[in-house]
């Protein structure tokens, strides 16, 4: 902005009393800034009818080992739901997880597994993007953030749930690769000039309100409170079978044991119920003490952007605050 410009903007502000407000919505202070954790309990009804939610994974388990609890509720609550795979999962998974298989039997397994975790959450479909698994530090930054554009402006998408673009502790170049695209897709789909060859395929400009950001160690400002989702996502973490430390292993493991003439009243009688005993008292332990930790019996943590919360969008306040002070001119 051009000095002279500036300073007529600034006295504008002055004149009408906004000054201050303005100044305080740049230095982006949303609730958790003062340290607070909001926890986001259960409720009635479908107060998010008519939103929709895209929740993106670079890998076939990251949502139903993640998230799946927040994705059920918020399609619960009213929320259309999209799933979105970055990667086509072809490295498989480490030894002991998922199912051991050839780099072409990781690719259709994780594919299969995606298309049924998909429904058992809610959603309404999936999109696979099918990058190389670990690969995707190659892939052209741009391309993606231009995929997920498209997908967000197509989906007319309100809320994301993704990896988090700023968290520490990541080793998986997928992760932070797509949540970084996915960061500034949010922000560019609600521009006018950006992929514009969109708009002419009858796209328009849609930008992306709050996000929920998961990340092996979290800056948590949002606990979601899963209690009443826990037997979906304790479904969604069974169909991942190819990959994830869920799956069958429950009725793996009381096949081993029975060969060896034991049993674990845990995994009950019959192959489902050694599954989902399995996975709710071993894969759902994090969950389990997160919510012991808020006083709920399952819950998932974010770092939750709000809205509002971007810095180069239009203070919204402002628009509140000329509708309540403007008066009429002579
Ligand atoms: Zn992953």
């Amino acid at each position: 902005m051009r000095p002279m410009l500036r300073r007529r903007f600034l006295g504008a502000l002055v004149a009408t009393g906004t000054v201050a407000r303005w100044a305080w919505s740049q230095q982006q202070l949303p609730p958790q800034a003062a340290g607070r954790i909001v926890l986001e309990r259960p409720v009635t009804g479908q107060p998010h009818q008519g939103k929709v939610l895209l929740a993106l994974q670079a890998h076939s388990d990251d949502i139903p080992l993640m998230a799946a609890g927040t994705v059920a509720k918020l399609i619960e609550e009213g929320y259309t739901g999209y799933l979105v795979r970055a990667t086509n999962d072809d490295m498989g998974d480490a030894p002991g997880l998922g199912t051991l298989g050839t780099i072409g039997e990781n690719v259709l397994g994780n594919e299969r597994d995606t298309a049924e975790v998909a429904p058992v959450l809610g959603c309404r479909r999936h999109f696979d993007l099918n990058y190389n698994n670990h690969r995707m530090a190659d892939v052209s930054l741009n391309e993606l953030i231009g995929r997920i554009i498209f997908l967000i402006r197509l989906l007319k998408v309100d809320t994301v749930i993704c990896w988090d673009p700023w968290a520490h502790d990541e080793e998986n170049p997928d992760h932070y690769t797509l949540a970084r695209a996915v960061e500034a897709a949010c922000w560019m789909a609600g521009r006018a000039y950006d992929f514009p060859e969109q708009f002419a395929a009858g796209l328009e400009p849609k930008t992306v309100a709050d996000k929920y950001y998961y990340a092996r160690r979290p800056e948590i400002t949002r606990v979601v409170d899963i209690s009443r989702q826990i037997d979906k996502k304790v479904d969604a973490n069974r169909a991942n079978v190819a990959k994830g430390p869920a799956g069958h292993l429950g009725s793996r493991l009381r096949v081993e044991l029975a060969k060896r003439h034991q049993r674990l009243p845990l995994l009950g009688d019959d192959d489902l119920s050694a599954d989902r005993n399995y996975i709710r008292e071993f894969v759902m332990a994090q969950s389990r003490e997160l919510g012991r930790q808020y006083g709920v019996e399952y819950a998932e943590a974010f770092h939750y952007i709000a809205p509002g919360a971007a810095g180069a969008d239009r203070d919204p306040r402002i628009d509140t605050y000329v509708k309540e002070h403007a008066v009429p001119t002579k």
